[in-house]
């Protein structure tokens, strides 16, 4: 079976030398494989997604010698499908109408810390979990709240999806294409009852990236490390709507000067600025270690 490898970047400002390093390890993985290579824009964030960064991107990808095998394509035109698999997962009673808002979270984490004087668990990205307090309002409850237009997310019973899926792994390898990979023990409870979807975005990264990736055929997964705890929550979703794995290889990332992971918010430098300032493709590869 021919791979199939996708790089997938928000186009929500300007690709930095982390995603170069992503990118070009991503594309030389996929030729070395004979596989094939598609870009996704994931833009479900519609407010901070522009097509002038959609543009930039292909620009710095082309200056890096990337191409891409088929039309991108670009999630938010893609809503129905990841209502279809939201739906799939309400209609098995795998989600809830989560009310609480994050500073209410917080607030929450806060005073029972205060309380109970030990700490209100975190996911890997640092924030407080959902206490999941609305996991077990009635129907009719739910349907008065919502009917009054108070905002609310989907959220993720996580205790019941682990119930019913039990032990999960996934495959890992590393960036020799030789490299068949080790099964590694998923751990989804880290992350708690994820957001699915919110009222004014009809999705998540999480069910979007898994409904793509199954949608694309994507077999193999080239991404930064930062996103490894991800995974887990990926292997939910694939698991419960009875999507393929791929296998991922989760690569080490460029690091600032100061050792915090490269970020657009940031303000790190934009590649479009080396390209523009008359570096060569190669200069960019040594810059990102390759
Ligand atoms: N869109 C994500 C990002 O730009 C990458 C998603 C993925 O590779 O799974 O960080």
């Amino acid at each position: 079976m021919q791979p199939v490898f996708r790089f997938a970047p928000s186009p929500n400002g300007e690709l930095h030398l982390g995603h170069a390093r992503s990118a070009l390890l991503n594309h030389s993985l996929a030729r070395a494989m004979n596989g094939r290579f598609l870009l996704r824009f994931e833009d479900i964030d519609t407010e901070r997604c522009r097509r002038e960064y959609e543009a930039s991107i292909v620009d710095d990808l082309r200056f890096l010698g990337i191409d891409w095998d088929e039309e991108p394509r670009r999630q938010s035109e893609h809503f129905a499908d990841y209502r279809a698999a939201l739906d799939a997962l309400a209609g098995e009673g795998l989600v809830y109408p989560a009310f609480m808002t994050r500073g209410e979270v917080k607030a929450f984490a806060a005073r029972f810390e205060e309380t109970e004087g030990r700490p209100w668990p975190r996911d890997p990205d640092g924030a407080p979990l959902y206490p999941g307090l609305d996991r077990s309002l009635s129907e009719d409850e739910r349907e008065a709240r919502i009917a009054t237009g108070e905002p609310f997310a989907w959220r993720l019973d996580m205790r019941r999806a682990l119930d019913r899926l039990g032990l999960l792994t996934f495959q890992e390898a590393g960036l020799s294409p030789d490299d068949e990979g080790v099964e590694v023990e998923a751990e989804p409870a880290l992350w708690g009852d994820v957001v699915l979807a919110r009222k004014d975005v009809p999705t998540s990264y999480h069910l979007s990236v898994v409904v793509d990736d199954a949608l694309q055929g994507v077999t193999e997964v080239v991404r930064g490390r930062d996103l490894l705890p991800s995974t887990s929550v990926h292997r939910v979703l694939q698991a419960l709507l009875g999507l393929p794995a791929p296998r991922w290889r989760h690569h080490d990332l460029v690091l600032g000067n100061d050792g915090r992971k490269l970020s657009k918010s940031h303000g790190d430098t934009a590649l479009r600025t080396y390209r523009e300032a008359g570096l060569q493709p190669h200069d960019i590869a040594r810059m990102v270690g390759l």
